[in-house]
């Protein structure tokens, strides 16, 4: 089985080879913890948990590190009074570490409810000023930086005169991109405007700095990924993903300064996850078209009709292959979630299923696994892959009608086989059985209060738990080993 995966660098797709065999190293650029995530930031995260697992499952041992830019980085302009810290800093009241670790603990919290695997590594921009500090040394000694007013920054044109070629992965060119740009950022310190800042002083205002050999300041964004995906994963790795928008500058200039610090391209495969739209328009915060995650999940918005579950919204998130815009709608969600409940009820249904070793099925499994496998192999193609699951949930249902039959082994294969693509790979979750242990929980909160109510001799209350979870057809027992519960 050969795994292909679209290089955004070659802009083709290309054969996997990972450096060292059966292990892969990957890098995905995470959030910058100022605000709460949209919606649209969980799909990127999302799209590259997929490729994690769907790695994984093919037998991969992978280093997935995804970090969490917590330094503060610049706008485009460069103008310290956009930092986005010190903005909400100001407008929050809050030491930028508080802020840094309310917006962390939300990132968290939003990705697990939708079953995202935490990645092996999670370093933090501000743990490794260190490694960019040396980085910035380096890239000054090898004569591909410079400092100008107690900044650092990276010397483009210095760079393209060594025959490298900044803007390979953007596919843009130099000159136009000269041309086209007004030097606003770092006016009068830069060589050129498409120079890019390794360190920036920090101005009185900038409360996130850190002593360096040029004075006070903080590092540049894109220096950021490139210090910790090196320390964890080496100067060259294989695979580096973020959003489509990242691709200029932010992974041009990482590019960039791994070339120009250990000569050799940092990274094998790049990976661009696409955006997810909303009213045909990108989700972002900026132009107020978001919503936050947890306004889906519960209802509150003014965009969908109805709340749906985060396993629904990552059903709907994997039906688009991630290379392609997604826009997201109450009716795609509606479509979601009955293909969701179908493919669950199949998987329920198999459960039932008596196997006939007798007569011959007209369903091929090993065909199909291989169609799976073939989707699953090229680019991690989410939405065929979930179409041949849906052509075995048909011929479950099939089974079921008993219009179709199925042997022993096969049967056993097949669960095995479809389990591990919905739950393993897609990393979907049965609603139904999560409901179950929120209602175990539940009740079990409700017998403690009871037996509180007993302690204190308010028979009233705990006479009145017990009769109105009987009149919903909860039976409570009470027992030598404490109170149980049957359900009517
Ligand atoms: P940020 O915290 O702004 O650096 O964004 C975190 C990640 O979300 C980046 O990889 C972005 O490319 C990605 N992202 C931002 N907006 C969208 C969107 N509308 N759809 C998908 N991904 C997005
Ligand atoms: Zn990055």
């Amino acid at each position: 089985m050969q795994l292909k995966i679209y290089n955004s660098l070659a802009g083709e797709k290309e054969i996997f080879k990972p450096i060292l065999e059966g292990n892969v190293g990957m890098y995905v650029c995470g959030p910058t913890v100022y605000s709460n995530v949209h919606l649209g930031n969980v799909r990127t995260f999302l799209s590259f948990d997929f490729i994690y697992r769907s790695l994984t499952h093919l037998g991969y041992k992978v280093r997935y590190v995804r970090n969490i830019t917590d330094a503060g980085h610049l706008t485009d302009d460069g103008d310290v009074n956009n930092d986005r810290f010190v903005k909400q800093t100001r407008l929050e009241k809050l030491e930028p570490m508080e802020i840094v670790q309310k917006y962390t603990v939300d990132f968290h919290k939003v990705l697990d409810m939708f079953n995202l695997l935490p990645p092996n590594i999670e370093p933090t921009a501000t743990g490794h000023i260190v490694e960019q500090i040396e980085l910035t040394q380096k890239l000054i000694e090898t004569g591909f930086a410079y400092e100008s007013n107690g900044s650092v920054y990276f010397d483009v044109l210095e760079y393209n005169a060594r025959g490298l070629n900044y803007g390979e992965l953007s596919k843009r060119n130099i000159e136009e991109l000269f041309a086209n740009t007004r030097d606003l950022d770092g006016q009068g310190e830069k060589k050129n405007p498409q120079d890019f800042a390794l360190w920036k002083k920090a101005s009185p205002a900038h409360i996130m700095r850190w002593n360096s050999p040029w004075g006070e300041g903080f590092p540049g964004w894109h220096l950021e990924c490139t210090a910790m995906s090196t320390k964890y994963l080496g100067e060259t790795f294989d695979i580096h993903g973020g959003g489509m928008d990242l691709k200029f500058p932010h992974h041009e200039c990482e590019i960039a300064q791994g070339k120009a610090c250990n000569g050799a391209s940092p990274v094998n495969y790049w990976m661009h996850a696409n955006m997810l739209t909303m009213n045909s328009q990108r989700m972002s915060k900026s132009t107020g078209n978001y919503i936050l995650p947890m306004q889906l999940v519960s209802g509150e918005n003014d965009f969908f009709e109805k709340s749906f579950h985060p396993a629904i919204v990552r059903f709907c998130f994997l039906q688009a292959h991630y290379r392609s815009v997604l826009d997201i709608s109450n009716d795609a969600m509606l479509a979601s979630e009955k293909g969701f409940s179908r493919l669950m009820e199949a998987l329920k249904i198999l459960n039932l299923i008596t196997p006939n070793d007798e007569k011959q099925s007209g369903f091929s499994l090993e065909d199909w696994k291989t169609k799976c496998y073939d989707a699953l192999t090229d680019d991690f193609n989410s939405p065929v892959l979930i179409a041949h699951l849906f052509e075995a949930v048909k011929f479950i249902f099939a089974l079921k009608d008993e219009k179709e039959t199925i042997s022993a082994k096969n049967l056993e294969d097949l669960k095995s086989t479809l389990n591990a693509f919905v739950f393993d790979v897609l990393g979907l979750q049965n609603i139904e059985e999560n409901n179950n242990e929120k209602l175990d929980q539940t009740l079990q909160v409700l017998i403690e209060l009871r037996n509180q109510a007993r302690k204190s001799k308010n028979f009233d209350l705990s006479d009145q738990i017990r009769d109105k979870l009987l009149a919903e057809g909860i039976e409570l027992k009470d027992g030598r080993e404490g109170t149980t519960y049957v359900l009517n």
